[in-house]
């Protein structure tokens, strides 16, 4: 049967946790924080938001909440990284701190801090694949925001940036049940992306 409603998660450990779990339920979700393992286990998928990805992964190992959420993703639960999400979410990483792990899934290769010092933040209206459709363009705000480098031949690239110096460079992806933005729809009041990962996640329950 399929739930009106799957219940999403947070990872709730650091980043714009907020302003997500409003976007999931704006959605038609019910929205939860994740911060430990048993609430991890009661989730039918899950957003990485965005913040610094550095903190999210050595809190992921401090709450060891690192190794059960690989083997949920290797398990197919549905997950949605938007900015340090994605990096999170990325097989390769560029550019990261030293130490700096990632959990992967994604077989993408992503460049941390992209945009670089000159451009620590970038606003774009975008196209987004099997998102948009036919209606207005997405309002994707960047913040110091990761860009993916290379992606896979099983990746579905579903936006790139159109204009300005980094014109052409994959910003969206999904690959299975996992989808990454580098930017942050859920600080824009517009609840298509989580809409439709929200759906993603229904057609797996
Ligand atoms: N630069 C941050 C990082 O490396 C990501 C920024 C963001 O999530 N807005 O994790």
């Amino acid at each position: 049967m399929t739930a009106p409603h799957p219940t999403v998660g947070v990872l709730a450990l650091q980043g714009d946790v907020r302003e997500h779990v409003a976007a999931l339920e704006a959605g038609g979700a019910r929205a939860v924080r994740v911060r430990r393992r048993s609430e991890l286990e009661d989730v039918d998928g899950l957003v990485l938001p965005g913040g610094e990805s550095t903190t999210i992964d050595r809190l992921l190992r401090v709450f060891e909440l690192r190794d059960a959420l690989r083997a949920r993703i290797a398990d197919g639960l549905p997950v949605y990284g938007s900015c340090a999400g994605m990096i999170l979410l990325a097989d390769r990483l560029l550019d990261g701190a030293r130490d700096q792990q990632t959990l992967g899934g994604l077989d993408v290769t992503v460049r941390r801090n992209a945009f670089g010092r000159q451009v620590d933040s970038w606003e774009e209206d975008l196209e987004l694949t099997g998102i948009t459709g036919d209606g207005p363009p997405v309002d994707a705000v960047f913040i110091r925001a990761p860009w993916v480098e290379e992606a896979g031949p099983d990746v579905e690239v579903v936006g790139r940036l159109g204009s300005g110096p980094a014109a052409g460079r994959i910003v969206a992806v999904r690959q299975g049940a996992l989808l990454a933005t580098s930017f942050h729809p859920e600080i824009t009041g517009d609840d298509r992306v989580h809409r439709h990962f929200v759906a993603m996640v229904r057609q797996r329950l």
